[in-house]
């Protein structure tokens, strides 16, 4: 590497440094000076790039005590913005967000996607994108798939078979002219919970239930995809040797005892709506099928944890819906299973983000590579 290589490795990292500062919370020169550990001629000159390209605004200086008034930076509110968009097998979901992870638009279209060619996909995601992007520039978008994804291809997605080895992300940059990152719903989900804010700390598991049951695992505060994608499998734990045959040709799947159309057969209910009223209402059935479920998706747990001691299982999409009705099942079987239990209580939360959680988790994907690749945005 030559020296001038070396002396933009330096400054870019240094960007980096201040971005993620920023990202956290706005901040004057000097107050991003102390909690950088940069010097403040440096911090200068690397907020002024930052400054003249309407990535940072400058705010009104505020007095603070006794010192000099302080005029804090902060991500421009013209700056640029990222779309997450999401392709579910009942719904597609778009949302805008700003580099400090604020929510500028969002919408969720209930739609049956199960037959649409991907052509038909990619032309409604497409029109949604249109619809929410405003005069902001767009720094790309990310596009979730419940389906493993590798390269860029689906390579598995049993709910939606027309998209399977179809460059989804190839055909969505056509449409719309931006730069497309695809991933898998599950880890996108569990990237939300990880970024622009932790809400779980830096090592959890984060899981839903959909058609399936989807799991992203949070190690050292990156997502675990495995080799080829397939890490976080929760769905296909297998609690029952000789159990029930699973459309995965396996038996006895975590999902074929705690999948959300599981629970919805044994209460009785067609609707996760419906559940929760009969749940609110103290209906046996249906407290019966939740707590089954729960129990189900504890012993599946214990045995994730068991293998990656992590110290928090964060519950989301409808298992947070759920959770109520669901904790003391799913906690119960842990606290019997895992093994650091006994050293340590496993946490279980509910996850704050709701339905949004996954197109969050795609715009999120594009907004960390921003302030990773610092670079990406002065182009
Ligand atoms: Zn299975």
């Amino acid at each position: 590497m030559t020296t001038v290589d070396h002396l933009r490795q330096v400054r870019l990292g240094n960007l980096r440094t201040v971005l993620l500062a920023l990202v956290d919370r706005p901040g004057s020169r000097a107050d991003l000076a102390a909690r950088t550990g940069l010097t403040k001629a440096t911090l200068s000159n690397l907020t002024e790039p930052l400054l003249a390209n309407g990535i940072l605004v400058e705010e009104p200086a505020t007095l603070a005590g006794m010192g000099r008034p302080s005029k804090p930076l902060r991500f421009h509110p013209d700056g640029p913005v990222a779309v997450g968009a999401e392709i579910n097998v009942s719904h597609l979901a778009v949302e805008t967000i700003g580099l400090d992870g604020e929510t500028l638009e969002r919408r969720l279209v209930p739609a049956d996607m199960r037959r649409a060619t991907a052509d038909e996909v990619l032309d409604r995601v497409a029109e949604l994108i249109r619809e929410v992007s405003g005069p902001r520039p767009l720094l790309g978008a990310g596009l979730a798939i419940p389906g493993v994804v590798h390269d860029g291809v689906v390579i598995r997605t049993p709910n939606l078979p027309n998209l399977v080895g179809v460059r989804l992300a190839e055909g969505l940059s056509r449409r719309t002219d931006l730069d497309v990152l695809l991933d898998n719903e599950a880890n996108l989900a569990a990237l939300a919970h990880l970024w622009p804010r932790h809400l779980a700390g830096e090592d959890f598991v984060h899981v839903t239930a959909d058609v399936g049951i989807g799991a992203g695992v949070v190690l050292n505060g990156e997502v675990y995809r495995g080799v080829s994608g397939f890490a976080g499998e929760l769905g296909h734990v297998v609690i029952e040797r000789n159990g029930v045959l699973c459309t995965c040709g396996s038996r006895g799947c975590v999902e074929r005892y705690a999948g959300l159309d599981v629970i919805l057969r044994e209460a009785g209910r067609r609707r996760l709506d419906s559940l929760c009223k009969a749940l609110d209402a103290g209906d046996p059935k249906a407290l019966e099928a939740v707590r089954n479920a729960g129990e189900a998706l504890g012993v599946g747990l214990g045995t994730l944890m068991n293998l990656f001691d992590v110290p928090t299982v964060v519950l989301g999409g409808s298992y947070a819906v759920l959770y109520d009705h669901l904790h003391e099942a799913v906690q119960s079987e842990m606290d019997r299973r895992v093994l650091a239990g006994g050293e340590r209580h496993t946490r279980l939360l509910a996850s704050p983000l709701g339905e949004f959680a996954v197109v969050r988790g795609a715009a999120g994907l594009v907004t960390r590579r921003a302030v990773q690749q610092p670079e990406r945005l002065f182009v």
